[in-house]
């Protein structure tokens, strides 16, 4: 945190508005321009073989950190808040996860993982963690602190994520963070649906707190980052961990995501808004079965997003009432708004027929109908409703 000078306001003091926007930069340090500069850097120089002795400098080398690797840090955990003690910046959302787990784990360990863990987390978790020793229970994302029963002597870390991936089950965090801490476990959680904004891992009871960056913090499309947080007991495992296995992120990239992080509240908002505005829509639409979006009154998880989280991200799912497979391809391919592929978190809006059922092993996953994910993107609004009129209209035509 920034400390108070000359009178001014500690950081801390602001509004998270006004800390997106501020947090990481300090102007005068770079000639007063506005931005952080983008550091193209591999090799420091030292000035005299003492110094280079000495490793007297602030930074050793590029991979170890320049200024625009710092800023990127210092924003993002000074938006997560007090709780926050270090950064990790890592390639890909999956690596942040990866990283995470690696960074808590060891050979004989064991690690408890949500059922409806974004798919290659898992994979992660049956291959790479299975072949260095580490074993795997997943559990019912809803199990709350019934994690009590999963505990085993060895299990050092429970795998969290809320909403769940392409399901939106909301899990009970600080009950199982309770249960997890008694038992001399971390808590990790993939934070991406809410980001810090939304949802204070870290105050909650969680240790790691992973995002993909390459989400709402860099919102275009244009980029793959991730990111770690971790509090006081995990820091120095953090840290250490992306540091040994020698990850760190291109300056560009870094800037991109300094650039996104800075109007990151302003589109969180707009895809809350709207996000919920076509999710209130399908309720009142005759082909849907339901809605999985936690803000949502009367929907699953909603209690606990309502106490826990202040915000929505513009993903969420809805169930079809049973219809033939043409007739959901036939409603996709009728919008001209909504592109089709992976990923979510930019400007524009998409939306994805899924099917977990295959996926799952600790529950089981039967909707009653098919479904499909949806990303409310930043257009307009009703734009995006008659662009799903005219899916509907063509559903009713392939049935
Ligand atoms: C996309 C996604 C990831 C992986 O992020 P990448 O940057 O694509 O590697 C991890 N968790 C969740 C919940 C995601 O949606």
């Amino acid at each position: 945190m920034t400390k108070a000078e000359g009178g001014k306001p500690a950081q801390s003091e602001f509004k998270q508005d006004t800390r997106v926007t501020i947090s990481g930069r300090n102007p005068h340090a770079h000639h007063g321009y506005v931005n952080t500069p983008v550091y193209h850097a591999s090799t420091l120089l030292y000035r005299t073989a003492e110094d280079f002795l000495g490793r007297k400098s602030q930074y050793s080398y590029g991979r170890r950190g320049t200024p625009t690797s710092e800023a990127l840090e210092k924003a993002i955990q000074e938006i997560e808040g007090p709780a926050c003690a270090a950064v990790a910046l890592l390639p890909s959302g999956l690596a942040a996860i990866s990283t995470a787990l690696l960074s808590v784990l060891q050979s004989g360990d064991h690690v408890l993982v949500n059922d409806n863990a974004y798919g290659p987390c898992r994979k992660f978790c049956d291959s790479v963690l299975k072949r260095y020793g580490v074993s795997t229970t997943y559990y019912d994302p809803l199990i709350s602190a019934g994690i009590a029963a999963l505990m085993q002597p060895n299990t050092r870390a429970v795998f969290t994520e809320a909403p769940g991936s392409l399901t939106f089950e909301m899990q009970d965090i600080p009950a199982i963070a309770e249960v997890a801490h008694k038992n001399n476990a971390l808590v990790l959680m993939d934070n991406t649906w809410a980001s810090p904004l939304y949802f204070k891992a870290l105050e909650k009871g969680v240790d790691l707190s992973i995002q993909s960056g390459t989400k709402y913090i860099g919102g275009h499309s244009d980029l793959m980052l991730g990111t770690v947080s971790a509090n006081k007991d995990a820091a120095q495992r953090l840290k250490d961990t992306a540091y040994t296995m020698g990850l760190c992120v291109g300056p560009d990239d870094m800037n991109l995501g300094l650039r996104g992080l800075r109007t990151l509240a302003v589109r969180l908002r707009q895809h809350h808004q709207s996000g919920l505005t076509v999710a209130r829509w399908f309720e009142q639409q005759p082909e849907v079965l339901k809605v999985l979006h936690p803000a949502l009154p009367g929907a699953p998880g909603h209690d606990i997003w309502k106490r826990d989280f202040t915000g929505a991200c513009g993903l969420f799912a809805i169930v079809l009432k049973p219809v033939p497979e043409k007739a959901v391809l036939a409603f996709l391919n009728a919008l001209s708004l909504y592109g089709m592929g992976a990923s979510w978190g930019g400007f524009e809006s998409l939306a994805i027929p899924y099917d977990v059922t295959a996926y799952r092993t600790a529950t089981k996953w039967a909707p009653g109908g098919p479904s499909i994910r949806f990303h409310i993107g930043l257009e307009d609004v009703g734009d995006l409703i008659a662009d799903l009129e005219r899916g509907f209209a063509a559903l009713a035509a392939a049935k």
